[in-house]
């Protein structure tokens, strides 16, 4: 398809990167405008699904993934005053894929990884420093406006996918409202090389608490831990170095003290698209949702979302679809989003920082009972390595 215009990716994330390679990889001219000047490189998320190991393979990518990132073979639900609740061995998975583990890489080693596959296309190009800042769209294309490091300019496309993060400038000029809630507490991440697998957590572990509830998994160099804390209370209440290793002790006695090497906070949201495509405009990704991070589900996602919405424009361009391959997209992947990625996160929130004794009791018995029953477990792994939503997504026609 030498003479068509490219198809413009807003946005060089997980998202967008994966629909650019799989457009690059079928033949389709592509051009990724992405806003910062390189890859962004701040500390995200980094946990990735047997669903998302399994789409990235055909590129090679997941091989690059293994070389780089932590297989995690087990996780865990705990409580902090009861200790472990159940232990998941995801190999109760090993006739579903051929990953069953989580695999732990930060995203922004996957963002170059994806680049690398990306350019092996001579139809793909990247544009650093470009914003998208509006769209306008007849029958056959879109105008997406850019600033760009040399001033304002109007690209000419035969698609637009808005892959630009929670702030969507794709979004926002469809005029798609982005539905939801604000989680009211923040997140604080802590980053630190202490083994906590030497104390018997597993490279991912999800730990309840009414007070202070956490999240912790084990990335390449470091592991990385989140707490819910007051966003409205002084930044030294929590960021503070004694409040700091005050608090990772209560999670692990260490004789020395911790090092830590990134904090930060950040607000977390629970939000979906009102419509996920507008004409030849369509959205992926955290533009298209945004969920808490309890359950790793917003990167895959974002790759999810990329892989159909790509397949569906390769359909179209080839002309082996009309435009209703877009709506296919969105009966696909919305639905799934609300149904299974919203539901869940906000259930592994839920569990989490349960205050009331007799349903953290609940709550305890039942996740006992899964892990005492392989079949329950199974059925449970299905649902949190993403593996249902994908196979659900697919039956929809
Ligand atoms: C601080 C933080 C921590 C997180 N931690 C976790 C976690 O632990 N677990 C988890 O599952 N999820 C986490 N997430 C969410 C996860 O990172 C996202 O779901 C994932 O990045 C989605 O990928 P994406 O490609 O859709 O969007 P993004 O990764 O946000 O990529 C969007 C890209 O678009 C670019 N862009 C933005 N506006 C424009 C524009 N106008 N024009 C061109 N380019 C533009 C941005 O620079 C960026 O490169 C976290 C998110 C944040 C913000």
């Amino acid at each position: 398809m030498p003479h068509m215009n490219p198809v413009i990716v807003s946005g060089a994330g997980p998202g967008g990167l994966t629909a650019a390679l799989c457009l690059a990889a079928a033949g389709v001219p592509v051009l990724v405008c992405e806003r910062e000047d390189t890859l962004p490189v701040d500390l995200r998320a980094g946990s990735y699904h047997p669903p998302t190991l399994e789409m990235l393979a055909p590129f090679g990518v997941t091989e690059r993934m293994h070389d780089e990132g932590v297989i995690v073979p087990r996780w865990q639900i705990r409580d902090r005053d009861e200790g472990v609740l159940v232990d998941f061995d995801m190999a109760l998975l090993k006739d579903e894929t051929p990953y069953p583990y989580r695999l732990h890489l930060e995203q922004h080693k996957l963002t170059p990884l994806l680049l690398d596959a990306c350019r092996r296309y001579e139809n793909f190009d990247i544009a650093f420093g470009t914003a998208v800042s509006g769209l306008t769209q007849d029958e056959d294309g879109v105008t997406v406006g850019v600033n760009a490091p040399d001033g304002h300019r109007s690209l000419r496309g035969s698609f637009v996918i808005g892959a630009d993060g929670h702030h969507s400038a794709v979004r926002n000029a469809l005029g798609i409202e982005f539905e939801g809630f604000t989680w009211p507490e923040a997140f604080l991440v802590l980053s630190t090389p202490h083994d906590f697998e030497a104390d018997g957590f597993t490279r991912a572990a999800y730990v309840a608490d009414p007070d202070e509830w956490l999240v912790m998994f084990k990335l390449p160099t470091m592991w990385r831990l989140a707490f819910p804390v007051d966003p409205d209370a002084l930044a030294d209440s929590y960021m503070a170095d004694d409040k700091v290793e005050a608090r990772l002790q209560r999670v692990s006695v260490c004789a020395d003290a911790y090092e830590v090497i990134h904090r930060n906070t950040y607000r977390v949201h629970q939000r979906v698209a009102a419509s996920y495509v507008r004409g030849r405009a369509a959205l992926a990704g955290d533009a298209a949702h945004v969920n808490n991070p309890l359950g790793g589900m917003g990167l895959n996602g974002a790759v999810h979302d990329a892989v159909n919405l790509a397949g569906r424009v390769v359909a179209i361009l080839r002309g082996e679809a009309g435009m209703e391959a877009l709506g296919l997209y969105e009966r696909q992947r919305r639905p799934v989003q609300i149904e299974y990625v919203q539901r869940l996160s906000i259930r592994n929130k839920r569990l989490v920082e349960e205050r009331d004794p007799e349903v953290r009791q609940r709550h305890r018995d039942e996740l006992r009972a899964i892990g005492d029953d392989p079949e329950k477990a199974r059925a449970y792994l299905l649902d949190s390595s993403m593996i249902s939503m994908v196979r659900e997504a697919a039956k929809v026609v």
